[in-house]
């Protein structure tokens, strides 16, 4: 049925890059055989989930939605989609996003933009666009991406489903193309709270592959959760006030005002919690996002990876025609920022206080939590806007980065949960960001709300 629905809707949704039809109809049967057998069957047996194409699949292209790795078939599984498989997951396809992860609409895709299923003529978010639109148009049950500043988060709410960035290092990053090692967590999209648990607690865990990730054990998310928020004593919910003002779209802020009144009647207690240093989140970002990326894209030389440029006469001209030819324009404007920051004289000026502003917000939420359980606010300041709008101007698409950004540069988990419609009837998305480790938490207050 997935992949009817792919055939019908992918001429004009473009979520996926590949379809992997028959690998998904062979573990489809693998799943019956094991039925038939009376065999075990994992907690996902037969679910049909979509996964962004960063993720390596061996033997199944993998390409970033990049040029340069148009050819590129990995030889080995990443952890989560080895995890997923283990579980009777049936991978229906590799989603589209924008390239390396970079940018916020899934317009930096090197071989189709996305439509967002609510409004064709607009964008589904990015960078995981595909995913979400994915699991919007009901093309997979669930879906994997990775957020690094909001990409899981942003396109969540921009096409009405749910979304989580878990804690930094609790699931492996193992077999994920690196944008920016210490702030990319892999996480889980789906159309329900617990549909999204569910696949939280299957892809976590230790990874010995991956040295960030942590030793904890995995709670099964979905198991605990109740209809009652008040299921589990007093809950506290501090609504960031700088989150509320210049910059967001009005429609946007009353949703979310309604939500988090409702969330109030539900029985969390609410407080205001003032983040003052929140809005120095997109300044550091760009600068460390994209020296670390200016670092892992070094790689992609000619001669590991994917593409090679042609006809050329020595080293030097291969690398540069290489990298020149094979990244697009976003990526390449990355890489200079990134190699500009990190440069002998501009690194103490740049890299070095954006890591001192990256610990002065982690203070901001460490004294928020002091009074606060979770926190609330708009997943970003807009709905989707319409394909071609922003492109042409970076700075802005930064910009909507504002409110997803805090919780990567703090290790600290996210969720986005569909709460309203605009005018346009286009979603909108409530943001609750948690504890360390609190993934639990968000998910209970999300789907008491849900
Ligand atoms: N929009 C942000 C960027 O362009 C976030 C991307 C992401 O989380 N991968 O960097």
């Amino acid at each position: 049925e997935a992949l009817d629905r792919i055939q019908a809707l992918e001429p004009k949704l473009h979520s996926f890059l590949h379809v992997t039809a028959q690998q998904a109809l062979e573990q489809a049967s693998a799943v019956d055989a094991k039925i038939a057998a009376g065999e075990e069957i994992g907690i996902l047996a037969g679910i049909p989930v979509g996964i962004k194409d960063n993720m390596c699949t061996k033997g199944i292209p993998t390409t970033c939605a990049s040029q340069i790795l148009k050819n590129f078939v990995p030889p080995y599984e990443s952890t989560v989609t080895q995890k997923l498989l283990d579980s009777g997951a049936v991978m229906v396809g590799k989603t589209n996003l924008d390239e390396f992860a970079m940018g916020g609409s899934t317009e930096n895709s090197a071989y189709h933009i996305t439509a967002n299923p609510w409004d064709l003529s607009r964008v589904p978010g990015g960078s995981s666009g595909g995913s979400a639109a994915a699991v919007a148009a009901d093309e997979c049950v669930v879906s994997i991406g990775s957020d690094t500043g909001g990409s899981i988060r942003q396109p969540a709410s921009f096409c009405g489903v749910v979304g989580m960035k878990p804690t930094y290092g609790l699931v492996s990053r193992y077999g994920l193309v690196a944008f920016a090692s210490s702030l990319d967590q892999i996480g889980p999209f789906g159309r329900s709270v617990e549909d999204s648990a569910i696949l939280l607690s299957a892809i976590a865990g230790h990874d010995p592959k991956d040295s960030t990730s942590l030793k904890v054990p995995i709670p099964d998310y979905a198991a605990g959760l109740k209809p009652d928020l008040r299921a589990r004593g007093r809950l506290r919910i501090g609504v960031i006030k700088e989150t509320f003002g210049e910059g967001l779209d009005s429609v946007v802020e009353q949703t979310v005002t309604k939500a988090i009144d409702q969330l109030q009647s539900l029985g969390a207690e609410i407080h205001i919690i003032s983040c003052p240093r929140f809005r120095y989140g997109v300044p550091s970002y760009y600068i460390i996002a994209p020296s670390e990326a200016s670092a892992n894209l070094a790689r992609y030389d000619g001669v590991k990876y994917g593409y090679r440029a042609p006809d050329v006469d020595n080293l030097l001209s291969m690398y540069t025609r290489t990298r020149s030819t094979g990244f697009g324009e976003e990526v390449k404007r990355r890489i200079m920022i990134g190699t500009y920051a990190l440069s002998a004289g501009y690194y103490d000026a740049y890299y070095l206080k954006a890591q001192k502003v990256r610990t002065l917000i982690k203070q901001d939420f460490e004294k928020a939590f002091e009074q606060v359980d979770v926190l609330a606010c708009p997943t970003v300041p807009t709905t989707a806007f319409k394909a071609g709008e922003k492109n042409t101007d970076p700075l802005s698409m930064y910009l909507l980065d504002l409110m997803t950004i805090p919780a990567n540069l703090a290790g600290l988990p996210g969720l986005s949960v569909p709460c309203g419609f605009d005018d346009n009837g286009l979603p909108i998305g409530l943001q609750l960001i948690g504890k360390v480790l609190r993934e639990d938490q968000l998910f209970q207050v999300a789907y008491a709300y849900e």
